[in-house]
């Protein structure tokens, strides 16, 4: 197993393989992952918190990228988008939507042009504080795995007990459509219990969710690097381009990553 941390406040530019050019975010210490799900396929590896961590401050995160975009503005960079990512959820920060506003007048300031990106795992989206951030920003994308209760808790391992697919459909519903779903396709076993979010049902119930959501779009995609547990398997392009032209069915626009 190899998973990893963002080393910095500021990261990259990186390529994305759904966003281009990169300038990540992040919000959560250097030497930890922290987050409100705890998913078994998460790149950063599972929840751990050693005793000294340092969360950064709003003025850490501003003069941090302030710098960046300055310097990549001098040597006449390219940026696609700064995209809030990281260690973990960036929405759990007490100033993420303080942070949001630094982030837009910073990017007006040097790349006008480029979009700002949140991707969230929305288990927070109830939050008046972080909903109206997550409005504010040119891609909010929002997560939703499964519209199965059972999948999400064995998928992503929400940290509160009550989460479920229909609170999740309620409070994504809220954005009145100005959100981007995300969803991560696999197959395999967890704990000796198979899993598998492409099956005719989990789909089916997908597919009613996103009919009620509505979403801009939909981002379809699957495992690209090591996870932390380590019996999943990526679902095929061939399932994900059947699963796409489900949404596309639908009149809602659609990507697929492998
Ligand atoms: S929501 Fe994202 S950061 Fe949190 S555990 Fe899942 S994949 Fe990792």
């Amino acid at each position: 197993m190899s998973t990893f941390l963002f080393d910095k406040i500021v990261f990259g530019p990186v390529q994305s393989r759904r966003l281009g050019t990169s300038l990540g975010i992040n919000l959560l210490p250097v030497n930890a992952k922290i987050c409100t799900f705890n998913c078994q396929y998460c790149e950063c590896g599972f929840n751990f918190k050693p005793q000294e961590s340092h969360i950064p401050s709003r003025n850490e995160v501003k003069n941090e990228l302030r710098n960046m975009l300055s310097e990549m503005k001098a040597d006449n960079k390219k940026l696609d988008v700064i995209t809030f990512a990281g260690n973990g959820e960036p929405t759990m920060h007490t100033d993420f939507a303080s942070i949001v506003d630094d982030t837009i007048a910073l990017r007006n300031e040097f790349f006008p042009d480029a979009k700002i990106s949140v991707l969230s795992n929305s288990t927070l989206i109830h939050k008046p504080t972080v909903f109206d951030a997550l409005n504010k920003v040119d891609n909010n994308i929002l997560k939703m795995d499964s519209a199965i209760d059972t999948t999400i808790h064995l998928l992503n391992q929400p940290g509160s007990s009550s989460f479920s697919a229909k609170w999740l459909i309620e409070h994504l519903k809220r954005f009145n459509g100005n959100l981007i779903l995300q969803t991560l396709f696999l197959q395999g076993e967890i704990d000796g219990k198979h899993i598998d979010n492409t099956t005719a049902e989990e789909i089916k119930a997908w597919l009613n969710a996103i009919q009620e959501i509505r979403p801009k779009q939909v981002m379809i995609y699957t495992l690209a690097r090591d996870t932390p547990a380590q019996t999943l398997k990526k679902a095929t392009y061939k399932q994900l381009n059947e699963i796409a032209g489900k949404v596309k069915a639908l009149h809602i626009e659609v990507s697929v990553s492998e």
